[in-house]
């Protein structure tokens, strides 16, 4: 079976963390510090802090710009609501409730997968306290177009809601030829166990501020300053509460041992996703989504629209060829009942789409044989 995810683990990684579990030390400790310096080379920006999991990640930055953290603005609705997309993960969007926020949804827009701005315009209103967007397999939001919409909507209510960028899938995308995490607003990356950087756990988020980068590092540690020289570690005072979201050494060490090898395996997703790009064009009853100038997508996922996914997905398997639908979409469950919308663009999307193999593993054999299954017809 040609697998539709792979973990991807250097060769020295366990010998790197061996000498760690060894090593007396393997709380939060230099190997964070290195992993976090290597992070804002890599990112090129340098408002950065390393958390436990992107999940700890996205809960902080809502925490902090809207939910109990925030700086309350005068005159605000005491009910706040986050513009997100029901395509994603539901760790996008369960933080969102954990922190006391209602969830509104957008539509999609089944070209490219992500939000559909216009509808996302049309949404902000003055209990709007954050939008959430993902980046769908890494193909980037048009977030010059969503800046626009922003300073409309700041114009017309007399604020700014905060943007939270979800880059689980995007590590190695660029807009405009620049790494996400550099456009303004929150970056949350994922380095879960089959995303294109792991460190078995883990994930980093990035600020448009060193600020708000300080205070995260504070946050992500009960509210204590770890900066704060050696000695007793009891914190002289807390002046707001924080959480256990940081990450530690062992974890820090495997993306250490990672970060090297990871561009060049995104590169060859690339690569893959190019041929299936030019070797799947106009076969009848599949539809690819949208590649536009400026916007580079990391490609951690290829996915397409299909008519009779049933009988896609089950000649596929025949053919051992692992494919899925990856996640779910998020407004079927009852937990989010009360925000039901209708959403025509996703319904136009979720019962075709299916994510087909394209990492580093698959070989130029491999591609071939998926591509020819496909065309083949279902
Ligand atoms: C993997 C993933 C997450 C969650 O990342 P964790 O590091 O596992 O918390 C969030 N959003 C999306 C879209 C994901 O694919």
């Amino acid at each position: 079976m040609i697998p539709l995810f792979k973990v991807a683990m250097a060769e020295d990684a366990p010998h790197m963390v061996g000498d760690i579990l060894a090593s007396g030390w393997i709380g939060q400790g230099p190997r964070v510090e290195e992993f976090e310096d290597r992070l804002r080379e890599r990112l090129g920006t340098s408002h950065l802090a390393t958390v436990n999991c992107a999940t700890s990640g996205l809960h902080l930055a809502l925490h902090m710009t809207a939910g109990a953290g925030r700086a309350a603005r005068p005159g605000e609705p005491p009910e706040g609501e986050v513009l997100t997309t029901a395509l994603t993960c539901t760790a996008t969007n369960w933080p969102i409730l954990a922190n006391g926020l209602r969830i509104r949804w957008v539509d999609v827009d089944p070209a490219t997968l992500n939000v559909n701005l216009d509808d996302l315009a049309r949404k902000i209103t003055p209990a709007t306290r954050a939008i959430v967007v993902v980046h769908w397999a890494g193909y980037p939001v048009d977030l010059d177009r969503l800046r626009s919409i922003l300073d409309a909507a700041e114009a017309r209510h007399g604020f700014r809601p905060v943007v939270i960028e979800d880059c689980a899938h995007a590590w190695g995308s660029t807009y405009r030829g620049e790494r996400l995490g550099n456009h303004g607003n929150i970056a949350v990356y994922s380095f879960q166990a089959i995303k294109s950087l792991t460190t078995g756990d883990g994930g980093v988020v990035v600020f448009p501020t060193e600020e708000l980068a300080e205070r995260a590092k504070i946050l992500r540690w009960y509210g204590i300053d770890r900066r704060v020289p050696e000695g007793p570690r009891l914190a002289a005072d807390i002046p707001e509460y924080g959480f256990k979201f940081h990450m530690n050494d062992i974890n820090a060490t495997i993306g250490l041992a990672n970060l090297p090898s990871v561009d060049a395996r995104v590169a060859r997703h690339q690569e893959n996703a190019a041929c299936y790009d030019r070797e799947l064009k106009g076969v009848p009853g599949l539809e690819l989504t949208e590649r536009a100038r400026g916007r580079q997508s990391s490609c951690w996922l290829y996915t397409v629209l299909v008519e009779r996914r049933p009988e896609f997905e089950a000649r596929m398997a025949e053919q051992g060829i692992a494919v899925s639908q990856v996640h779910q979409r998020n407004d079927v469950y009852s937990v989010v009942a009360e925000s039901h919308a209708r959403l025509p663009g996703l319904d136009r999307v979720a019962e075709r789409m299916v994510s087909i193999p394209v990492g580093w593993w698959v070989s130029d054999d491999d591609r071939e044989h998926i591509a020819e299954t496909i065309r083949d017809g279902w």
